[in-house]
């Protein structure tokens, strides 16, 4: 497949529409909106991948974690994995042309329609039939599937078996994976999945529905300039009304900031970097709600192992080209368990069976044993975790809630996220009792963070940030409004007037955790707000129809 990113020297002085990042959020609006005609250039601060390039061995694995700490900054600034360890929550999101669609597993489920019913939103988003729509839309080019045999994986079958436990039987969640090949809605040719259970380091046979597969080629099919490795750091309003907005092209040596001008910018940089562009630009005299930065949610998500099970597992991805004959492992994941409680939506859990990329094999010694340093560089020449122990480990995603009183701030132009005894949320709880009770079915032993007491210390980890620019009926309840439109900040204006030309369209503007997984509700909300902001801008309506 062709590179979709531009040269920066291409880049012009002015669009109609600036969209920042290139995840779910800017994938959508990108696509939207150079089909209805404008001119748009996407920011991206990582770089493109395309199929083929992403971390299949160890030693590009190393190379493909940024980490951030208090204090320290480790990796290139354009790593595919963003760690953020904070004192109170780690976080991890997906950096490059297609944001976290690159690593994440590509689960897709809408949440239980109890979420909605929450007074948290803003009563539109129930009542005028626009979020079925963005559903329709997002399954459309997302096109979500099990595949017919999900069932015969180890990892499934394993999960069968532990969920005696629990009292619940696994069944096969949908994915944005394609399992047999065809051309996508964007007119790409996709290969069919390999089972090779390395969608969280990214797809290197093109299976996966990505971002970059999908919404990103259609805009760019339509004329959307896309540049990569261009951070931005903030936004300002001219004095004529323009948004003028100010990046660095990240990875390059030196030279000046990169300008660009439009009436229109869609800020799609993920919770962490929306929020922070908000509070950067707020901190500059831009005039946004003193919400900006509260209502952060991990959405009750945390990964965690169960290692020495006595089950086969495999659930170590064999990567592509296959590092072992023989053996399926299907998609990150093919077997999920709903517990569910009609009468409290907040103890809904949903727990999946994951599979670790096939580039971080050589460090699971490393991680679960001691002297693991040394047989893990013994290991990795024969790939020996393909056998033995590891063949039984299991890997864990787990969904919930939690009440989203976290919140992000900027101490010496650097994010942080704040949540005091975040650890003692109630979920966490549950989620532990849950998954030991799992693992202990299985014989193993129920490891939370084999990382706990280095760096990572005890703290909760997140693949699953939201909020921070979250929806709210006015400036006083919420940044944005339920279109995604910013408000206007300033006491001499109504509490519900916005600025005009700037969106918030990606995972922090949801006010609440959703308790699945929530790459189709990001995709669905901002392909609603896209119907709402094209009918805004008197887009002809076969434009804005699908
Ligand atoms: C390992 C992993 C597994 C996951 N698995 C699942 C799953 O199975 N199902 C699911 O629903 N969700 C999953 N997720 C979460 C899901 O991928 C995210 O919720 C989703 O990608 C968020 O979409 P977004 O549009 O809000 O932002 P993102 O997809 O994060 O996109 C934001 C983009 O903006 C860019 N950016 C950030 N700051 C700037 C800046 N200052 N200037 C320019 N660009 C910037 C980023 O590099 C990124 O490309 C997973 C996440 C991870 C990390
Ligand atoms: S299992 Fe392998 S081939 Fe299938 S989507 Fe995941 S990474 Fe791609």
């Amino acid at each position: 497949m062709e590179r979709l990113a531009r040269p920066i020297e291409a880049i012009k002085p002015s669009y109609d529409v600036i969209i920042v990042g290139s995840g779910y959020g800017g994938g959508v609006s990108a696509a939207r909106l150079a089909k209805a005609g404008f001119s748009v250039c996407v920011l991206e601060r990582g770089r493109e991948f395309v199929t083929g390039e992403f971390p299949s061995r160890f030693p590009e694995m190393r190379n493909a974690f940024q980490v951030t700490t208090k204090r320290v900054r480790t990796g290139s600034p354009t790593a595919i994995y963003d760690v953020r360890i904070g004192e109170d929550m780690h976080v991890l999101v997906g950096c490059g042309l297609g944001g976290g669609s690159l690593v994440n597993a590509g689960v897709a489920l809408r949440p239980d329609a109890r979420v909605f019913r929450d007074p948290v939103w803003p009563g539109q988003i129930a009542q005028d039939g626009l979020l079925e729509e963005g559903f329709r839309r997002a399954q459309r080019w997302l096109r979500p599937a099990e595949h017919p045999r999900a069932r015969d994986m180890s990892k499934f079958k394993a999960l069968d078996t532990v969920s005696e436990a629990v009292g619940v039987k696994p069944r096969t969640p949908p994915v944005a994976v394609s399992f047999e090949r065809n051309v996508n809605p964007a007119g790409v040719t996709q290969a069919a999945c390999t089972l090779c259970g390395d969608c969280c380091a990214g797809c290197n046979v093109g299976a996966k529905n990505t971002v970059a597969l999908t919404y990103l080629p259609f805009a760019a099919a339509y004329g959307a300039d896309l540049f990569e490795r261009t951070r931005v750091s903030h936004i300002a309003r001219e004095p004529g009304g323009e948004w003028r907005v100010e990046a660095e092209l990240v990875d390059a040596k030196g030279g000046p900031p990169v300008v660009v001008k439009g009436r229109t910018v869609i800020l799609a940089a993920g919770t962490l970097g929306s929020t922070e562009i908000l509070l950067r630009s707020k901190d500059r005299g831009l005039a946004v709600s003193d919400r900006v930065g509260q209502g952060f949610s991990a959405n009750g998500d945390i990964i965690a192992f169960g290692y020495g099970s006595k089950l086969p597992v495999n659930a170590i991805g064999v990567g592509h080209p296959a590092k072992v004959e023989g053996q399926e492992v299907g998609a990150a994941v093919t077997g999920q368990l709903d517990i569910v409680d009609a009468d409290c939506l907040e103890n809904e859990i949903r727990v999946q069976e994951g599979a670790m990329p096939s580039a971080l094999a050589p460090m699971l010694p490393v991680m679960f044993l001691p002297n693991g340093r040394l047989l893990g560089a013994l290991q990795s020449l024969v790939s020996g975790v393909y056998k033995g122990p590891f063949a039984g480990l299991q890997t864990f995603f787990a969904v919930s809630h939690d009440d989203a009183s976290g919140s992000l701030r900027l101490k010496e132009d650097k994010l942080e996220l704040s949540w005091p005894r975040a650890l003692e949320q109630p979920v966490y709880q549950r989620l532990d009792a849950v998954l030991s009770a799992l693992v202990t079915r299985a014989g193993g032993a129920y490891v939370k963070n084999p990382l706990a007491g280095s760096v990572m210390g005890h703290q909760p980890a997140t693949a699953h940030p939201l909020g921070g620019c979250i929806m709210g009926t006015d400036r006083s309840s919420g940044v944005v409004d339920h279109k995604g439109r910013v408000f206007d900040g300033s006491a001499a204006t109504d509490s519900t007037a916005f600025l005009p030309g700037l969106y918030v369209i990606d995972g922090s503007i949801i006010p609440r955790s959703l308790g699945v997984n929530p790459l189709l509700t990001i995709t669905a909300l901002a392909e609603r707000c896209l119907v709402h902001m094209m009918q805004d801008l008197g887009v002809a309506s076969e434009l804005i129809s699908d």
